[in-house]
């Protein structure tokens, strides 16, 4: 196998959360590419068809499956439906998320639990569901979606609940790692920075200082140039890697 050979997910089974629209819609495109069958999952049903129908039109094998992903009962319906439809799920990418702004002594326990609950406490659902079939297999790689947002204090926005649960998805990401390595399924995070996409106000005049002066490469990301990052620890080309946290952010946390 060459090195790029390495990048291939021919005959592999992948499903991508919120892979509708946004960064997971570009991850999903890209394990397309890579030969992947592809399981486009979110709550809209119709953009999940469409996100698939455009796969399929590209010559990919692929299909939308509507689920939450804060409920467990949708995951494991989820993981039967893709098993069922296209086999054994080789690769999992926990990219659905959700961003609330607004200073800490203004935040409900409504608001901060719905961050948890879908940023974080879905991934460790998610996990648990395919990662129990992972490593009975022994063999599976699960790509989470964390943030720069999980490591550095983001400015002039505040967000303390959507850090939090980015901080908590890059340690769950190391605790699964070193607990499923000796079973081969390995377990990594990407952590993108400001990135086009319709969770980020990324125009916002008030925000083009910090989110875009203060980037060392002085812009935003296209979803495109996230994606290949995941299929680089979703593919065999990170085969000896498990717990890293890839951060995919023009520079921004150098400083
Ligand atoms: P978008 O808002 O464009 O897309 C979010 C996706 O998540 C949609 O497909 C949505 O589908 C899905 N989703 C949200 N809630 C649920 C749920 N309860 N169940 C199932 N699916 C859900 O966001 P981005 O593409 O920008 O973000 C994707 C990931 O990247 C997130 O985890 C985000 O935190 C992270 N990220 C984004 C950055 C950015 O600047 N854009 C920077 C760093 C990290 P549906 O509504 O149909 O359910």
């Amino acid at each position: 196998m060459n090195a790029l050979d390495r990048f291939r997910l021919d005959g592999q089974v992948a499903v991508v959360t919120g892979g509708n629209r946004g960064i997971g819609k570009a991850i999903a495109t890209a394990f397309a590419e890579a030969g992947a069958a592809v399981a486009i999952a979110g709550r809209d049903e119709e953009r999940n068809e469409r996100a698939a129908a455009e796969l399929v039109a590209g010559g990919a094998t692929a299909v939308g499956v509507r689920a939450d992903v804060t409920s467990r009962a949708d995951l494991t319906a989820l993981h039967d439906q893709v098993t069922r439809q296209l086999g054994p799920v080789d690769v999992l990418v926990n990219n659905a998320g959700i961003g609330i702004h607004g200073e800490s002594l203004s935040i409900s326990d409504e608001d901060w639990d719905r961050v948890m609950a879908t940023n974080l406490s879905a991934v460790w659902k998610a996990s648990q569901v395919f990662g129990a079939s992972m490593v009975e297999r022994g063999a599976g790689s699960i790509v989470n979606v964390g943030s720069m947002s999980g490591m550095i204090v983001n400015r002039p926005q505040w967000h303390a609940p959507y850090a939090v649960s980015k901080a908590g998805v890059h340690h769950l990401t190391k605790s699964l790692a070193a607990e499923w390595a000796p079973r081969s399924v390995r377990v990594n995070a990407i952590a993108p920075g400001y990135t086009k996409t319709e969770i980020s106000d990324i125009d916002s005049p008030e925000y083009k200082h910090y989110w875009i002066d203060e980037v060392p490469m002085q812009r935003y990301a296209q979803s495109s140039e996230i994606a290949p990052a995941a299929l680089y620890l979703a593919s065999p080309a990170s085969s000896f890697v498990t717990g890293e946290i890839l951060v995919v952010d023009g520079g921004y946390t150098l400083w």
